[in-house]
């Protein structure tokens, strides 16, 4: 999977998550990284999120939905909101993965319950602020 997460100088969140699917994919399937509010979600009023990992699972959940409702009609920040859905919602179906977020001020997340995630941040200017992959600054 290749994601992103953006906000711009308007607010404006957005999110985009390309993906070759699950290895040995099935002719015809197709994961959860198209279907808005499972492998990908923005709202102005809350986040915007972009997933990776077992995508039936995220289909199942909402995950991307479900962070930004946490957030928008529970009132979680976006770490809180992220971390019950990875750590706590997902798992409890079976489910494998993680997310990349940003909110409507700025604040960066990156939350997963697999290993292996490479991500990374850039800041206002474009310039890479962190690079990590497997919990090792780069
Ligand atoms: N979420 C994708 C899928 O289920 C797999 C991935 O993480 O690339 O198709």
């Amino acid at each position: 999977t290749v994601g992103c997460v953006a906000l711009d100088k308007d607010g404006n969140l957005a999110a985009g998550t390309s993906t070759g699917g699950m290895t040995n994919k099935r002719w015809g399937r197709i994961g959860d990284a198209p279907i808005i509010g499972a492998g990908t979600y923005a709202n102005n009023n809350t986040c915007a999120v972009s997933s990776t990992g077992w995508g039936e699972f995220f289909i199942r959940g909402l995950v991307a939905y479900d962070i930004s409702a946490l957030m928008d009609y529970k009132g979680l920040t976006l770490q809180e909101a992220a971390h019950e859905v990875i750590q706590k919602k997902n798992p409890a179906l079976g489910g494998d993965g993680g997310i990349i977020a940003v909110d409507k001020y700025g604040n960066m997340v990156t939350e997963f319950n697999t290993t292996g995630m490479y991500r990374a941040s850039m800041n206002e200017k474009g310039e890479l602020t962190v690079g990590i992959y497997k919990d090792v600054e780069e």
